[in-house]
């Protein structure tokens, strides 16, 4: 039986990279779907392409820092969907990057509010509509930046990804008696537009393939089926977690 019938989801970043490739995995396994993100015309891609598979997704396209666009979400769901049960939130940026000491308040600022703010945002909305429904799934997308591995150069997205696991602990332990698990996953490199970004050079990729104990990085399908597990009662006693799915980076010394 598909994992996720019956299910209400919404995916926030779902327009590339791991948040598409998650909102496909639940509209397989029978959820309905919220995509959201920026960029509109993706959406309407992914949503056709969910329908073409015998899937059911909506698209609402906006940016996460918005607070009036988190509430809007929450009501688009109710609206098409009838309510809500998953929430991945999972938009975010490297934002600005270099030596600490040259970012921008600006950089740091908007680093903080696109992938921490965002998170709080979120919460702030799906937590009630899932309390409606008497309990649910929240899943953050962290990162081993910021918690097993420091890098230079990345201050405000460590900081952003460290405080998410923050975040994490502290809403699985208030609203974990009302029914609802809240987890972080914490990704390895992921083929994606920004690390493909952050990464740049064929010698670069190499390098970040060789830190991995399995000397690659993953694909965005290997991470959403780790998604899946957390947003699925197959995890239904699984809390407060950071779950590294990282293909060893953390472990790595060679
Ligand atoms: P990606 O393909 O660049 O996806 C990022 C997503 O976030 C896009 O859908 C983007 O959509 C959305 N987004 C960014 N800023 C937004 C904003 N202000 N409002 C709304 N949506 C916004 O990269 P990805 O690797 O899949 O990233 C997904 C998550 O994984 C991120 O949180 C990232 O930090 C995390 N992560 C990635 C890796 C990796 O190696 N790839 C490793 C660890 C963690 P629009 O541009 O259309 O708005």
């Amino acid at each position: 039986m598909p994992a996720l019938i019956n299910k209400i989801a919404l995916v926030t970043g779902a327009s590339s990279g791991i948040g598409r490739a998650t909102a496909k995995l639940f509209a397989a396994e029978g959820a309905h779907v919220v995509v959201t993100a920026r960029r509109h015309e993706e959406l309407e891609k992914l949503v056709a392409e969910i329908a073409a598979s015998g899937g059911k997704a909506m698209a609402l396209a906006g940016d996460v820092k918005d607070e009036a666009f988190a509430q809007s979400l929450i009501a688009a769901a109710i609206r098409s969907f009838g309510g809500l049960d998953i929430a991945f939130n999972n938009a975010g940026a490297l934002g600005e990057m270099g030596p600490t000491t040259h970012v921008s308040l600006n950089g740091w600022t908007d680093t903080i509010e696109t992938n921490l703010t965002s998170a709080f945002l979120g919460a702030k909305y799906q937590i009630p509509a899932m309390l409606d429904r008497g309990g649910g799934s929240l899943i953050f997308t962290s990162s081993f930046v910021g918690y097993t591995a420091g890098m230079p150069g990345v201050a405000a997205y460590a900081a952003s990804k460290a405080g998410l696991i923050g975040l994490t602990q502290a809403l699985a332990a208030e609203f974990g008696p009302r029914g609802i698990r809240v987890n972080a996953i914490l990704p390895g490199g992921t083929d994606t537009a920004a690390a493909q970004a952050m990464i740049g050079t064929p010698e670069g990729r190499a390098f970040v393939e060789g830190l991995h104990a399995l000397k690659r990085i993953s694909t965005p399908e290997e991470i959403a089926k780790s998604v899946l597990y957390l947003a699925s009662d197959a995890s239904s006693f699984t809390t407060g977690t950071a779950m590294l799915v990282d293909g060893g980076v953390s472990i790595n010394r060679t």
